[in-house]
């Protein structure tokens, strides 16, 4: 018998080895984790399958590591697929899906002293109990109080008795102590209240039915649950979980990005309390460690996650959410460079499972699947509570600022939105304004020679941040004091072009000097705390206006915010990327849709100096259908996705020409191999040609066989020498997000 082993050693490859002859059968199975001898060196790796024969001379085996360290074997058909779709190697895969804490193996449960009460103990009025000296008595009495278990730490900190008195109990029999797995569970302070499942709308109702009716079939097709903001899309997961759950299954839900989504996460631990482990990256080890074996030995029965949930190692797994599928977080950005929300639909498929994407903008990619009828669409197109979308301003920037010229003075705030937070304030209602720019301004330039203040490491501008007083690239964190004058003629008259966050903060306190003005974006919340309690004032009203990033546009559901402004909704819609008119779409209604969610009806302003653009348009009619049928046919006629795949390949070094070469090099290999058909753009330099302190160059591949288009890149790396790759590494991205 002989086993194939991937080790952690970028080698991209699996070795054979032989599986001793004395090892009893069953000792190694795919998945385990073993030691072997690799070029002289023991070192660990992963079992990914056995086999009978092998055309090495295989050494052997040296031993299985403890089994609490294996990949879950359920999953490696999910990790081959991973490995092959994206241009992964097995390894890299293997170390990717498996939490580093487990994979070292360092970790260990955690055990703890507990003191019980014996039967005896138990009756406080029994005779032998009424003889105890009062301090005995005393520490038994507390005891029964407290429920009549206590870590040994805690009795000894809560009774007014020490060591001594608790020793001679437990040795005349009235306590016993035992040795206990206490789970680091992150929730354990935190008091939940319980809340019930609400009473469904017709359209909750009847997607619910749909996943229910997913749940009880075998090979069931993946649903697409495309509700507007504020359709109660989460109710809908919640009570299709509880159904899993009542199947003995178990069930995983993705969230795009666990900081930002507090709300959500909570509503599933006040459903399901217990049941559920959050996994997110602000766990301690230890906690990563618990959740993982809790989820693994069956004691959890939900995990709550971003991306890496997963490849929670549940066994018998019923249906997997993705909330938000639409957002470009779940695809990660090195490698493997797997998007989740792909994943999550080929493990439902190899597992028979459920899968629920769920979106009020979803990805075209998705909208495209339901049409080709691979996906089951099902729409929720209305609030709960019979609550109705809000009315959508557009305010057409290009007249205000001409407007503001002739009165010589110019701002970023149109006399529209101004009116409104005015009214709004005088409602004591609550204000959200938008705009995805952090900073004070975008450029700080010379007014004589043009010198622009630019990033070193990167082709960009840098960004002035004024609180610090201080200028940041914010592609490679670089920081440096803001010069007070130009560092290439001497001209003290450096001027500030563009806004953002900060700037409108500033503004905003300037013009509403009554108003608790707070702002939320990476700049200021410096962790989760931070954000939750900006988020605890803003629902206390301790906060009128709330001014943020893409932070804020995610998830808040606060029932008195009835003003939402986007300062510049067109910010993204110039980028050079095929996706920015639907990103663009996406983030103006997800924000509008934080209006009017409670009682009190909403409204929404969007300044734009594109009005027109159908993106803006049909957001502003909450018109997803019309934004698809305007944005398909373009797709389709330029051969983007959802019509074709793209695989991007990008070549990155710090010397100019060694990148260039290593991308034309590669670009002569690759173009014989490809399948036909596939469309080849470049070599030539990425958008943003420089980025920490490495010059990037890329190839652009654009066809329908993906696979085939893999395969090439694969057999493209294998006539690459070892030396070439470790100097230059292809970095592949299937299916890429961003072409920058
Ligand atoms: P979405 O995710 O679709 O934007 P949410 O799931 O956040 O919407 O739901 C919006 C609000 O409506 C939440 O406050 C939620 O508690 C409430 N809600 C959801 N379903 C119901 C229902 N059937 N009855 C009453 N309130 C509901
Ligand atoms: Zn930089």
């Amino acid at each position: 018998m002989f086993a194939e082993v991937a080790f952690n050693l970028a080698t991209g490859r699996c070795f054979d080895y032989a599986v001793p002859e004395e090892w009893p059968p069953g000792k190694v199975y795919p998945g385990c984790r073993v030691r072997a001898s690799f070029h002289g060196v023991e070192q660990s790796g992963y079992v990914l399958k056995l086999k009978e024969t092998s055309s090495y001379r295989a050494l052997p085996l040296l031993a299985v590591e403890d089994a609490s360290r294996q990949f879950p074997p359920q999953l490696l058909r999910l990790a081959d697929w991973i490995c092959h779709y994206y241009c992964a190697s097995h390894e890299c895969v293997i170390w990717n899906l498996l939490p580093a804490v487990v994979r070292k193996g360092e970790m260990q449960h955690r055990e703890v002293v507990y003191l019980d009460l014996t039967e005896k103990a138990r009756d406080p009025g029994s005779d032998a109990f009424r003889a105890l000296t009062p301090k005995r008595q005393h520490v038994l009495r507390t005891l029964i109080r407290l429920g009549g278990s206590l870590p040994l730490k805690e009795a000894l900190g809560t009774v007014d008795a020490g060591q001594s008195v608790i020793q001679a109990l437990v040795e005349e029999g009235w306590l016993a102590k035992s040795r206990r797995v206490e789970e680091r569970d992150p929730f354990r302070n935190a008091i939940i209240p319980r809340d019930a499942p609400k009473a469904l709308t017709e359209e909750q109702a009847a997607a619910l039915a749909a996943v229910k009716e997913a749940l009880e079939t075998p090979r069931p097709k993946p649903i697409l649950l495309h509700g507007v903001t504020g359709s109660g899309k989460t109710e809908v997961y919640l009570q299709a979980i509880a159904h899993c759950l009542d199947q003995g299954r178990n069930a995983i839900v993705l969230v795009p990005e666990i900081a930002l989504t507090p709300q959500t996460v909570f509503r599933f631990r006040q459903r399901f309390g217990e049941q559920v482990s959050v996994l997110h990256s602000g766990l301690t080890d230890g906690q990563r460690f618990d959740e993982w074996t809790r989820i693994a030995g069956g004691r959890s029965r939900i995990a709550v996650g971003a991306r890496s949930a997963l490849f929670a190692p549940f066994r018998n797994l019923g249906l997997i959410v993705v909330d938000e599928e639409h957002e470009a977080t779940y695809k990660q950005d090195e490698m493997p460079h797997y998007n989740a929300r792909d994943v999550a639909v080929v493990r439902g498929m190899l597992e028979s499972c459920a899968v629920v994407l769920g979106s009020a903008t979803p990805s075209l990619e998705s909208y495209h699947n339901c049409q080709q009828g691979k996906y089951r669409l099902v729409e929720m197109k209305s609030r709960v509570d019979g609550h109705p979308l809000p009315p959508v301003e557009v305010v057409d920037m290009r007249l205000e600022h001409s407007l503001q010229k002739e009165k010589g003075k110019s701002s970023f705030f149109s006399r529209r939105l101004k009116e409104l937070i005015d009214q709004t304030l005088s409602r004591h209602q609550q204000v959200i304004l938008f705009l995805n720019r952090r900073g004070y301004a975008t450029t700080l330039s010379c007014s004589q020679c043009g010198y622009t203040a630019s990033c070193e490491n990167c082709s960009v501008t840098y960004t002035y941040h004024r609180k610090q007083n201080k200028l940041m690239c914010h592609h490679c964190n670089t920081m440096l004091d803001a010069p007070s004058r130009c560092p290439d003629c001497g001209n003290p008259d450096i001027r500030m072009g563009g806004y953002g966050t900060e700037r409108v903060e500033a503004v905003t306190r300037a013009i509403f000097p009554q108003a608790m003005v707070a702002r939320m974006d990476s700049d200021t919340m410096t962790n989760a705390e931070s954000y939750r309690k900006v988020l605890e004032s803003f629902r206390g009203h301790r906060i009128d206006i709330l001014i943020g990033t893409q932070m804020i546009a995610k998830g808040l559901d606060f029932p008195d915010v009835t003003l939402v402004g986007i300062i510049q909704a067109d910010i993204g819609l110039n980028l050079p990327d095929f996706r920015s008119a639907e990103r663009t779409f996406a983030l103006i209604t997800q924000v509008a849709g934080r209006a009017g969610r409670g009682q009190e009806p909403g409204r929404v302003v969007v300044q734009t100096c594109t009005p027109d653009n159908y993106a803006i348009a049909s957001a502003q009619r909450h018109d997803y259908d019309a934004f698809a049928a305007q944005e398909l046919p373009g797709r389709q006629a330029l051969v983007f996705p959802p019509y074709a795949h793209l695989v991007l390949l990008q070549f990155r070094h710090e010397k100019e020409e060694v990148a260039s070469q290593a991308a034309a090099h590669f670009a002569a290999l690759l173009t014989p191999l490809l399948p036909p058909d596939t469309q080849c753009l470049g070599p030539m330099p990425a958008p943003l040609a420089r980025l920490v302190g490495k010059f990037r160059f890329q190839i652009l591949l654009r066809g329908e066989n993906v696979r085939g288009i893999v395969a090439a890149c694969r057999r493209g790396m294998a006539a690459l020498s070892p030396a070439q790759l470790r100097k230059v590494p292809v970095e592949v991205d299937v299916d890429p997000r961003f072409l920058q």
